[in-house]
């Protein structure tokens, strides 16, 4: 069993709903096990400039049902550098931190496997991000929440949709992973979902023009994965304008209001769990973990898997979608 005295805990990378749940959680269950908790603000950016405070139980008081973080979050140039993960480790020793709990997406985690190998510090991740692409979780936090927030968008922009007879493009998060589109697509009922994973576009549009959606329906959405390469919605809309004239074609970029609002249960559960398990983590002297819950059980998962293995989404999930929206 290992034996701390004081950790901290950092939320980095792009904020996540429930990640003031994974904060309180390790808060107060360090607490409980009678092990001191620091506060570091702006991710990385926090331990290199020293924004660093207690925490105490009743500092995160009241945070369960909020979104963002308290602790805020930023990117950090400086920690991708040795100087800058020195002046880090230098300034977490200052504080008498002996591990880290790190709350954050692929990025954040790559950044705590590297900076516990170099110094020999216990680093445990928890995975919160909205996209929901990290292997060995069956959801990461967040992504509960923007999924609900996504599908509530839509339900409004169906009903104008319909009063219009419009075919809607509905542009998501998910640059490299296509859960929230996917799944937003089977939830709020849409006709077709572009996904960076599946090579679908071409056919999935086809079709929608083959069943010709005026015939059978008042509207037609389809979600797209925000995407780099390929455009995004926006792209993807000029494009069925320039061959389909006749139909009235809308766009919708939904952004940053998919990251924001109160947790759903689940993801107050799961940061809850999760955040508890990370002090449990530390104390079997498990390192360089990131905490997963799979089939409802709490798991390890190394960092290196956690990154580099790529979170598989069910092809089954597009065949449903395409049976559905006949
Ligand atoms: P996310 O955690 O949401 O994927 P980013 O990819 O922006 O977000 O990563 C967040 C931060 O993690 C970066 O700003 C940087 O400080 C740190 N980080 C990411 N990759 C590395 C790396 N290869 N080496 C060191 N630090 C990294």
């Amino acid at each position: 069993m290992g034996t701390f005295k004081c950790i901290g805990v950092l939320t980095s990378g792009g904020d996540a709903p429930g990640m003031n749940a994974a904060i309180r959680a390790v808060t107060r269950a360090a607490i409980s096990k009678g092990i001191q908790v620091k506060g570091i603000y702006r991710g990385y950016k926090g331990l290199v400039t020293n924004e660093i405070e207690d925490l105490y139980s009743d500092s995160v008081s009241n945070i369960i049902q909020r979104g963002g973080t308290i602790l805020k979050t930023a990117r950090c140039a400086e920690f991708m550098t040795p100087e800058g993960r020195q002046v880090a480790y230098d300034n977490m020793k200052a504080h008498g931190m002996e591990a880290l709990v790190v709350i954050g997406g692929d990025g954040s985690l790559t950044g705590a496997r590297i900076f516990a190998q170099e110094f020999n510090v216990p680093c445990i991740g928890l995975p919160g991000t909205i996209d929901n692409d990290l292997y060995g979780t069956d959801t990461t936090i967040g992504y509960d929440t923007a999924l609900n927030t996504i599908v509530d968008a839509i339900d409004k922009i169906r009903d104008t949709a319909a009063s219009h007879e419009r075919l809607f493009f509905v542009e998501v998060m998910g640059r490299d992973a296509g859960f929230l589109a996917l799944n937003g697509a089977i939830a709020s009922g849409a006709e077709a979902a572009i996904i960076p994973e599946y090579n679908t576009e071409v056919d999935q549009l086809d079709e929608l023009i083959r069943r010709g959606f005026r015939k059978s329906k008042n509207s037609s959405i389809v979600l797209v994965a925000e995407s780099k390469s390929k455009g995004g919605a926006l792209h993807i809309a000029e494009r069925m304008k320039n061959e389909y004239p006749g139909y009235d074609v809308r766009i919708s970029i939904l952004g940053h209001l998919q990251r924001g609002g109160s947790p759903t249960a689940h993801d107050r559960i799961i940061a809850s769990r999760m955040g508890a398990a990370a002090i449990d983590a530390l104390l079997e002297d498990q390192r360089n973990v990131m905490i997963g819950i799979e089939r409802d059980e709490i798991v390890y998962v190394p960092f290196t898997r956690a990154i580099k293995k790529v979170k598989p989404l069910r092809p089954e999930l597009l065949e449903v979608l395409r049976e559905l929206g006949i």
